[in-house]
C-alpha cells in the first residue's frame, strides 16, 4: 500500500528532526532567552552531569512556565498566547480528509489510536464506513460530532453501529431531527461514553495533543457556532479544525487567548463566506488550507471572497471537490500530501 510506504519513509526521519526542533523551541521560549543552548557543551570545559541536568530542568521548566502563564494571561487579557512548547514525537500521523461530497469527515490515524471528526451526511455515510473498512479499521478511539447538522452527523449512526468506539465527543447542544435521534440511539445501544469538553480541555493520542478551542460556556442560537473545534499539535506540526463555526464563534476562539497558530487550517463551514474571517485567518496563519466541499453544491461553497483571502495569503489549497480524497502524512516536521486526483 502506498500509505505504508509513505509511513515507513517518514518514520526514518522523524525522531532526530523533531527532537532537535523541540530543543530549539524550548530554549527559545519566553522564559529561556538567556542563550543557554543545549548543543554547546562540546567546546569548553566539561560540565558535571548534575549541573547539566539542573540546567536542562531549569530550561524546560522556564519554557513550561512561559507556556503556562502565557495561557493564563491570554485567558484573562483576551490576547494571543505564545506557542506551546513542542513535544517530541515518534512515528507518523496521517490525516485523511475523506471526500464525502458536501459534508465533512476527517480521519486522524496515529500509532496509538484513531479519531474521526464528523461522519459525512446520510448519503455519504456508507462511503465513510467503507473507507474505514478498507483501511482495516474495526475500532475508533475518538469520534467527534462537531455539531448536530446532517452533513456532519448523517453517517454517524452507521459509524457508531459499525465500529467499536472508545468515546464520542460532542458539544452540549441537542437537535430535534431524526438524524440526531439516530446518533443518540446508537450511542445508547452500544453504551458509548460521551463527553462534551470545553475550551482549554486537552487530551493526547499517539503523541498528538488536542486542545479544545471551542465552544466555551456561552449559548449560541446558530447551531454552526456550537461546532466543537480543535487545535491539534503533533511534534512541530499543527492543525486547526472548526466544523462549521462562523464568524462569531471564530471571534470567541480568538478571545480565549489560546494559541491558534497552525500549519493546516481545515476551513470552517465548507469555505462559506460566513467563516474564515480575515482576523481569524491571520491568527491561525496556516500554510495549507483544506476545504471539505462538494462539487456544484447549491450553497456556492467555497465562496469567492474566502478563496481570494486564501490566495492573497499564499496558501496551498486542497479541496475535496477538486482533489477527491486528500491524505496528509507528517512525522511531526515534514508534511506530505497525496490526493486522489490532481485537482
Ligand atoms: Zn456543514
Amino acid at each position: 500500500m502506498p500509505i505504508g510506504d509513505i509511513k515507513a519513509a517518514a518514520k526514518r526521519k522523524a525522531k532526530e528532526k523533531v527532537v532537535s526542533t523541540a530543543k530549539r523551541k524550548v530554549t527559545g521560549g519566553r522564559g529561556g532567552g538567556g542563550g543557554s543552548r543545549g548543543g554547546n557543551n562540546k567546546s569548553g570545559k566539561k560540565k558535571s552531569p548534575i549541573l547539566i541536568i539542573v540546567l536542562v530542568v531549569l530550561v524546560i521548566g522556564a519554557g513550561f512556565a512561559a507556556w503556562h502563564f502565557g495561557f493564563l494571561d491570554g485567558l484573562l487579557g483576551g490576547q494571543e498566547a505564545d506557542a506551546p512548547a513542542v513535544v517530541a514525537v515518534d512515528g507518523t500521523m496521517e490525516i485523511h480528509f475523506i471526500d464525502v461530497g458536501q459534508a465533512d469527515a476527517t480521519l486522524i490515524i496515529t500509532d496509538a489510536g484513531t479519531m474521526l471528526i464528523d461522519a459525512g451526511s446520510r448519503r455519504s455515510g456508507p462511503r465513510v464506513v467503507e473507507y474505514l473498512q478498507e483501511l482495516g479499521m474495526t475500532e475508533i478511539t475518538y469520534v467527534i460530532a462537531t455539531h448536530p447538522h446532517e452533513d456532519h452527523i448523517g453517517g454517524m449512526d452507521l459509524v457508531l453501529n459499525g465500529f467499536t468506539i472508545g468515546q464520542v465527543l460532542l458539544p452540549a447542544v441537542s437537535h430535534t431531527t431524526r438524524t440526531y435521534e439516530r446518533m443518540i440511539e446508537a450511542i445508547e445501544t452500544h453504551n458509548i461514553p460521551t463527553y462534551a469538553p470545553q475550551v482549554g480541555h486537552e487530551f493526547e493520542m499517539g503523541g498528538a495533543i488536542f486542545t479544545v478551542i471551542h465552544p466555551g460556556t456561552e449559548e449560541w442560537n446558530n447551531l454552526n457556532d456550537w461546532s466543537l473545534s480543535l487545535r491539534m499539535a503533533f511534534g512541530n506540526f499543527s492543525m486547526v479544525t472548526t466544523g462549521d463555526a462562523e464568524h462569531p464563534a471564530e471571534r470567541a476562539m480568538m478571545d480565549t487567548g489560546l494559541y491558534l497558530g497552525a500549519d493546516v487550517l481545515r476551513l470552517g463551514h465548507h469555505g462559506s463566506r460566513t467563516s474564515t474571517g480575515q482576523e481569524f485567518l491571520d491568527m491561525v496563519a496556516p500554510s495549507i488550507a483544506i476545504i471539505q466541499v462538494g462539487t456544484d453544491n447549491r450553497y456556492g461553497h467555497p465562496h469567492d471572497d474566502v478563496m481570494e483571502r486564501l490566495e492573497a495569503a499564499g496558501l496551498r489549497i486542497y479541496r475535496n471537490d477538486l482533489h477527491g480524497d486528500i491524505i496528509l502524512t507528517t512525522d511531526g516536521t515534514n508534511i506530505d500530501i497525496q490526493t486522489e486526483r490532481a485537482g
